[in-house]
């Protein structure tokens, strides 16, 4: 008889715990984003599609030094570098990156890439639309990832 009581305490105190979770969510504030009809909030450590950063000068941060190819565990970053000139600067260091792809069609948004940067030249955006019917335009090329010059109007959100 002890034991049934017991049991049927046990149980009673487990339904208690479970609806009072469930009415905790039911009466408070939805969270729920109406995403397209209004604006998506996120988070500021959010990790979405990937930002190519410039200096105060407006020239490209990355130095080409592949560093984020390294780190990357989907292998997915795709780096051609090239020789600044005094003629054609493009970043600040010796070198750039002439070609910088992400293939998202493998990222996983771990973020290995941006610690691994000495120039902080790659950081996570907020961009998210990535879905597609066709796999190769999730490959993003440099001029889609680049921060735009400041006087030009940008080409990716
Ligand atoms: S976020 Fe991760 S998987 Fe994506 S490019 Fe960077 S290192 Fe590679
Ligand atoms: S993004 Fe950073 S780590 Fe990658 S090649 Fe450019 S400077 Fe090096």
């Amino acid at each position: 008889m002890a034991s049934i009581l017991r049991e049927v305490t046990e149980t009673i105190l487990t339904l208690a715990k479970g609806f009072r979770v469930t009415f905790r969510n039911m009466l408070g504030k939805t969270v729920t984003e109406n995403y397209p009809e209004t604006p998506v909030t996120f988070q500021p450590r959010y990790r979405g599609i990937h930002v190519l950063q410039r200096d105060e000068q407006g020239l490209e941060k990355c130095v080409g030094c592949f560093l984020c190819a390294a780190a990357c565990p989907a292998n997915c970053i795709y780096i051609e570098a090239a020789e600044n000139t005094d003629a054609a600067r493009i970043s600040a260091g010796e070198r750039y990156a002439k070609v910088y792809n992400i293939d998202y069609s493998r990222c996983i948004f771990c973020g290995y890439c941006v610690e691994a940067c000495p120039t902080d030249a790659i950081t996570h955006g907020h961009g998210f639309e990535l879905a597609t019917y066709d796999i190769n335009s999730l490959l993003y090329r440099k001029e889609q990832l680049l921060q735009p010059e400041p006087h030009k109007k940008p080409t990716n959100a």
